[in-house]
């Protein structure tokens, strides 16, 4: 019988992939899923981006940053606000220093505007063939998409390595549109 892999087994085997990586392999991959994101998701209708503060061994965003600033695309980061509530994303600007936040995730400070994304780029632990995503498993992001008016286009962000074969889906997990890495681009 197919052993049932739960959510938290997962996350461990998906983290040891990441933690496994080269850094060179790691600064390379940046470029190269910059390159495919900007080939490949549908920006002429985009005014307003989600990206994130990469953390632990999260595929570094800054190089995809940098080229959407450039293509005048306002960038946003997610804040907690309040623990296991939904966050709000602050504008941040090229130059902006950012502050510590909650879980010392670096957030724009209080002075920057909050704004509403068309697409949030999100950082996961792990992907499957569905589209399923899999978080830190405090599920932030499945909270603050579903308070949301209008669904944003959900684009994942994350190494190739991460990919796992089956994802459970519970009913409050909210499926990716688009999985970028530093190899291809999925849509779902
Ligand atoms: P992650 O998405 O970070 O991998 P999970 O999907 O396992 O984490 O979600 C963790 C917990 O977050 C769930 O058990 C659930 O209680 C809570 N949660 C997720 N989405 C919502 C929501 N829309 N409203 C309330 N609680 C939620
Ligand atoms: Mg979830």
């Amino acid at each position: 019988m197919k052993k049932i892999i739960n959510k938290s087994e997962l996350r461990n085997e998906a983290k040891a992939k990441r933690a496994a990586l080269s850094s060179n392999f790691m600064l390379q991959a940046a470029n190269q899923a910059a390159e495919i994101f900007l080939q490949n998701i549908p920006l002429e209708k985009v005014n307003v981006i989600a990206a994130y503060y990469a953390m632990n061994n999260e595929l570094k965003i800054l190089p995809l940053v940098e080229k959407l600033w450039a293509k005048n695309k306002q960038i946003c980061l997610p804040s907690v606000i309040e623990n296991n509530q939904p966050m709000i994303f602050r504008a941040w600007q090229r130059g902006d220093e950012l502050i510590d936040g909650a879980h010392n995730i670096k957030v724009p400070d209080e002075n920057a505007p909050i704004l509403v994304p068309d697409i949030i780029i999100m950082p996961l632990v792990a992907f499957d063939k569905k589209g399923n995503r899999l978080g830190y498993g405090k599920g932030y992001y499945d909270r603050t998409i579903a308070q949301m008016d209008k669904k944003p286009l959900l684009v994942g962000y994350a190494y190739s390595v991460q990919e796992v074969e089956k994802i459970e889906h519970e009913s409050h997990d909210v499926p990716l549109d688009y999985l970028v890495s530093e190899k291809e681009v999925r849509k779902f």
